[in-house]
């Protein structure tokens, strides 16, 4: 019997299992790293051992150490959980030797698998379907090329070795063959320290679609229906569901049985999934086995009601699978989004930073979060950039997307970059809401998800404009109260009370001009907002990082984050930055006819925009200054003349300081 139960790994999936082992009574241990020493799942577990230094190699990765500690404790299990350790036969085999249950399947069957070639050997034998190709020792480059010539382009090259994505090449014509395979296998090389490579065909628009199996010690061996992996950027899946849309019961069932046959081949035991591809004719072809439990198993759990990590570890107690194949059921339609941190503007580079706000939507029947981040952790380099899966479940696929996109509308982070509006952007694509997914699906529509997209900047303006002037409203009425307080300083513009301003604002770097007319009404502070001749009336309530907003009485409720100058917004239209970038100080009411060159807080002089002796216009910009990235120009108020400017550009100069020496012309 499992009594105290080791998870080797982090983030969300050690969270994800302590808390079924909790639920089962088992005690935990977590292990962490020095970059992990504050991480959730560290917090979560009843102990939690150090390891090591932050990198994997020196940590996560370190089995001797790992049983080390688990023998020391007294757990007599090891989660792998997935990545790491999880298909290591090595570290299984260590397991063992020291009469620790490695929850995963016997030794055997992860070597099986090991290899994508004799995986598909083994499979050939015991009658799986394969995609057409060569799976041989031969390596010669010429012979490789033979191979792909006789089952025509394009073809796919695969690492044997490989892993997320790494070692593949499509080759699409024959002189563009010894190239591929070259950078295939200097790729293969470095990642895996093995070059060894297949030649498939390549299919141009399959689905990935996998099937859930599970085995116990007993022989009795289930399948829990299937998953659609279709939505991948670069092999890498991004969004998965269950079950794949328009599968037909005939289908699932041929390939439920497929993958069994495939886990029976190799006397399997435990959680695995059987990936296959399947073609547009719905001839579908294996690819390969993960022993171990996936990424994506929650949408498995949520459409059959099933908690797979307790099925690994009852199986692991040599207890008989809870369920037959007659006993399970599909319920419902579930989606997982997964959460990275990355920049989708700079090619889905993996972000780093502090997570400086962490706002998820609330968790539910229908909606699922499995998550190891808090709000002020650090994301590293160290491990790979999901944050987050987000689940959703509901009774049929268009219900269980509706979940999934207002859960994405949900979901707030700031402090690094993050793939959540792109998500969101595939969920809302046609194709997508229809099902018409396959591989290339994220290819296919890339311009409508590219960020290029144009935002509708009349829902955004005002808001953002508001908000900048409610924060503005609270610093002055703090500093009301601290004389030395920057806000303090005199300005043109008053808190509670009427005036006009022309605001401008930097929203995604495009600068948006918007007239400000405040106005008291019945003890509310109303904002008339021109933007691109429309007007807004508006107020609204900031607290803290939740905006209240009226915009010509629709109301609503936003979120908020980063200090000035930069702040992020997150909207219906994703997360938008914004700014204010110049405070027009002409327009007041009660300075209109008097000049004032004083600079109006601590900044750098920018631009001089007149001659001196030069004639100036009424409303004409003489100066523009900046402080923390926002502008100010500084106007005359009537016609005349600067006869000196007493600063450069580029300098600094302290609020209150005299600008330049003014002439008004006579009369003015
Ligand atoms: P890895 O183990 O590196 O993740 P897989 O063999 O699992 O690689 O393949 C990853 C993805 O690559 C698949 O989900 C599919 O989208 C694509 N792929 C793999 N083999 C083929 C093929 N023969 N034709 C078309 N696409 C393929």
């Amino acid at each position: 019997m499992i009594h105290k139960l080791l998870i080797a790994n982090r983030g969300e999936i050690c969270c994800r299992v302590i808390k079924t082992a909790k639920r089962m009574g088992i005690a935990t241990v977590a292990v962490y790293s020095d970059a992990d020493q504050n991480a959730l799942h560290v917090k979560l577990a009843d102990e939690a051992v150090y390891l090591g230094p932050a990198p994997s190699k020196l940590s996560y990765l370190c089995g001797d150490k790992i049983i080390a500690i688990a023998r020391k404790v007294g757990a007599n299990a090891i989660h792998p959980g997935y990545g790491f350790l999880s298909e290591n036969a090595e570290f299984a085999r260590q397991c063992a030797k020291n009469n620790i249950t490695f929850i995963g399947p016997p030794i055997s069957a992860i070597e099986a698998m090991g290899s994508k070639s004799a995986a598909k050997h083994i499979m050939q034998q015991a009658n799986v379907p394969l995609v057409p190709g060569y799976h041989g020792d031969e390596q010669a480059a010429d012979i490789l090329k033979y191979h792909a010539d006789t089952m025509g382009y394009p073809v796919l090259l695969k690492a044997a070795a490989g892993g997320g994505g790494k070692g593949m090449r499509q080759v699409w014509h024959a002189n563009e063959f010894n190239d591929a395979l070259a950078a295939a296998k200097r790729e293969a090389l470095s990642s895996f320290n093995d070059d060894h490579m297949l030649v498939e065909k390549y299919l141009t628009q399959p689905r990935h679609v996998e099937i859930q199996v599970f085995c116990d010690q007993h022989e009795n061996g289930v399948y829990l229906f299937e998953r659609d992996c279709s939505i991948q950027r670069r092999h890498q899946k991004v969004i998965e569901e269950a079950p794949a849309p328009g599968l037909s019961e005939t289908l699932r069932q041929q390939m439920g049985e497929a993958a069994l046959k495939a886990a029976k081949a190799i006397n399997y035991v435990g959680a695995g999934t059987v990936e296959f591809l399947l073609d547009v004719d719905q001839r579908f072809y294996f690819m390969e086995m993960n022993t171990r439990l996936q990424v994506e198993h929650p949408v498995t759990e949520l459409i059959t009601g099933q908690d797979l990590v307790e099925w690994q570890i009852r199986v692991a107690n040599h207890e008989r699978l809870p369920l037959t194949q007659e006993q399970l059921k599909i319920k419902g339609h579930a989606f997982e989004a997964r959460i990275y941190a990355e920049d989708p503007n700079n090619n889905f580079l993996p972000a780093t930073g502090r997570l400086s706000l962490v706002k998820t939507p609330n968790e539910s029947a229908y909606v699922r979060i499995d998550t190891g981040i808090q709000e002020g952790d650090e994301v590293s380099v160290y491990y790979d950039p999901m944050l987050a899966k987000l689940i959703v479940w509901d009774q049929d696929r268009s219900t269980a997307l509706a979940r999934l996109q207002k859960a994405l509308s949900e979901y707030f982070i700031d402090g690094v970059s993050t793939n959540i509006d792109f998500l969101s952007r595939i969920s809302q694509i046609d194709d997508f809401k229809a099902g018409a997914i396959d591989t290339s699906f994220i290819e296919k529509h890339h311009e409508q998800l590219s960020s290029e997209y144009k935002l509708a900047y009349a829902d955004i303006v005002p808001i953002a404009a508001l908000a900048l002037l409610l924060e503005r409203q609270q610093q002055t009425n703090i500093a009301k109260q601290d004389p030395y307080s920057p806000w303090s300083v005199q300005s043109v513009w008053r808190a509670n009370d009427n005036y006009q301003e022309a605001l401008k604002l930097y929203v995604n770097d495009e600068s948006h001009d918007v007239l400000v007319n405040s106005l008291m009404s019945q003890d509310r502070q109303l904002f008339n907002l021109e933007f691109q001749q429309q007007n807004y009336t508006c107020w609204g309530i900031l607290d803290g990082q939740q905006l209240i907003s009226s915009i010509n009485g629709h109301i609503s409720t936003s979120t908020i984050s980063g200090n000035s100058p930069e702040k992020v917004l997150f909207t219906a239209q994703g997360r938008v930055r914004f700014s204010r970038a110049l405070i027009d100080l002409g327009l007041n009411e009660d300075t209109h006819h008097t000049n004032n060159f004083t600079a109006p807080m601590n900044g750098t002089v920018v631009a001089i925009l007149v001659d001196t002796n030069e004639r100036v216009e009424p409303g004409q910009t003489l100066l523009v200054m900046e402080a923390m990235k926002m502008e100010h120009a500084i106007k005359a108020k009537t016609a005349g003349r600067v006869s000196e400017f007493y600063f450069n550009v580029g300098e600094l100069v302290d609020g209150g300081a005299e600008l330049l020496a003014f002439h008004g012309e006579e009369g003015a």
